[in-house]
């Protein structure tokens, strides 16, 4: 599974959720290929007076309800396949929480570790005077991911400025605050992620302020996640992991303690009161509420009988495999998925460009409660349609989404 192909996997998940919904051949096959590519080389003068090449590359899958939106991603391993399954999973997350946009993804193959900040700026500059063209406010509009960050977006920004010979802050988002960024986006994805969460132990009849949580990965979205669901439920969170290993404590701890003791030695692990527990173990306590935080394919065929959480909140991208997403279903385990669950963050980047092309900048809690009403939104919809149509919460969320786009294609006659 984790060697397969990404797109492959992102075109068979279309093609489940299509056959339940009846799709057109057309409408399908549309949806089953991004509508456009482009493909750069980017020369950089290195450190050492050398000149290197890198390939890079960005996807735009289909913009039919709106401009494309979509991460840059600084990566050694990066693959045209990959960034392609990203962009369509983009064009689904954007849909599913009705945003007015579509969905891309680009990258860079590259090893960020391996160089300086004066080299990582002349590629990023160099990926927007090679891509730069294909996009604008109006017509694409990027963000940071995995190795680029809020830095990365402010080169960009301006270099993509200097081309228009004007400023320019609604072409990327994730920026500095000081250059059009949002209040609220540091913990959106945790934040929408606890919206969808409060709505399904509504759904479940599951008393948070009661419930215990387990969370694996206590990076940007599993350390607000943590807090977040203290701060807003009183819920008690039991376990936390990062990539050394987990602690566990059934009395319960304070998020914002493990938060500083990881920030002072580099870990979540020793912190005082806690016994470890190993990433593989977490996912398996008997919790009310569990939310893999970190990576892929982590609840599978062979450990997913054994999961004892009623929630499983998805902030991560893919945690769950697809076989074991019918036996949590045939459990009777509640999967709130990911695209869904971790939709937060770029719902409120699309604030950020709402607020970036109207030059009206919004309150934190202005934010907070526009971001509230799309998860919820969101979730509800999604829920009809699984009670509706008798499948899980994931299917149910495809189908949604891909109806959308599928509508806006028709009603402007591409299909
Ligand atoms: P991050 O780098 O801030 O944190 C990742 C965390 O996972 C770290 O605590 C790290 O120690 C831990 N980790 C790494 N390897 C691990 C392992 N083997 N076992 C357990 N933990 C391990 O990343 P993030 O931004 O929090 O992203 C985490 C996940 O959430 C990813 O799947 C990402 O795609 C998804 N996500 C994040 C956002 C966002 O806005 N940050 C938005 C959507 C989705």
């Amino acid at each position: 599974m984790a060697n397969r192909n990404p797109f492959e996997i992102a075109q068979a998940q279309l093609d489940r959720a299509a056959k339940l919904l009846n799709l057109e051949p057309g409408v399908h096959a549309m949806l089953r290929e991004p509508m456009r590519e482009l493909h750069v080389s980017l020369p950089v003068k290195m450190d050492d007076g050398t000149t290197k090449v890198f390939k890079g590359f960005r996807v735009q899958y289909n913009d039919a309800r709106g401009p494309n939106k979509g991460g840059i991603r600084f990566h050694p391993d990066e693959t045209i396949d990959t960034v392609r399954a990203l962009a369509a999973w983009m064009t689904w997350k954007c849909a599913i929480v009705d945003i007015p946009l579509g969905g891309g993804k680009g990258g860079v193959v590259c090893n960020p570790k391996e160089m300086s900040q004066r080299e990582l700026e002349q590629l990023s500059r160099a990926y927007i005077d090679a891509v730069g063209r294909i996009l604008g406010p109006e017509k694409d509009i990027p963000a940071p991911d995995v190795y680029t960050n809020p830095q990365t977006m402010a080169w960009m920004m301006d270099e993509f400025s200097k081309l228009r010979g004007y400023y320019c802050p609604g072409v990327i988002t994730g920026k500095p605050l000081e250059l059009g960024g949002s209040e609220g986006r540091g913990d959106a994805t945790a934040r929408g992620g606890m919206y969808t969460l409060r709505e399904a132990a509504k759904f479940l009849d599951i008393d948070l302020s009661k419930a215990t949580v387990a969370i694996q990965g206590f990076g940007n979205a599993g350390s607000f996640a943590a807090i977040l669901a203290e701060e807003m439920f009183g819920s008690k969170i039991v376990a936390v992991s990062d990539s050394r290993g987990g602690i566990f404590n059934p009395d319960g701890f304070s998020a914002k303690a493990v938060l500083d003791h990881k920030n002072k030695t580099g870990s979540v692990i020793g912190f005082p009161g806690t016994k470890p527990v190993s990433n593989e173990e977490l996912l398996e306590l008997d919790v009310d509420v569990l939310l893999p935080s970190a990576l892929e394919n982590v609840i599978t065929g062979e450990n997913a009988s054994r999961i004892k959480a009623k929630i499983i909140g998805e902030l991560a991208n893919g945690p769950t495999t697809p076989e074991a997403d019918d036996i949590l279903y045939k459990n009777n385990r509640f999967v709130i998925p990911d695209f869904l669950c971790n939709a937060g963050g770029v719902t409120v980047s699309y604030f950020e460009w709402v607020q970036n092309i109207t030059g009206d900048y919004w309150e934190e809690e202005y934010v907070h409660e526009r971001l509230d009403k799309k998860m919820t939104k969101a979730f509800h919809d999604t829920l009809t349609v699984s009670l509706e149509r008798k499948v899980d919460m994931r299917t149910a969320a495809y189908m949604v989404a891909i109806q959308r786009v599928a509508e806006a294609m028709k009603l402007r006659g591409w299909v």
